[in-house]
């Protein structure tokens, strides 16, 4: 799936997975249709909610 390696995320929500990792949830900016994900660190899921995502864990 081409979304696949989207770094862009519109309307993330950040959750964490059952292995303690985070996550970014959200659409596609250019496929809104589309739901993509990407894995992160915790450091930068802090600095996505700081910076306006929703804190969905
Ligand atoms: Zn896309």
């Amino acid at each position: 799936m081409k979304c696949k390696s989207q770094v862009e995320i519109k309307d993330p929500a950040i959750t964490q997975t059952a292995r303690g990792g985070f996550m970014a949830k959200g659409t596609c900016p250019h496929h809104p249709e589309t739901t993509v994900c990407a894995m992160m660190s915790k450091d930068n899921a802090e600095k996505a909610i700081k910076a306006g995502a929703k804190k969905a864990y």
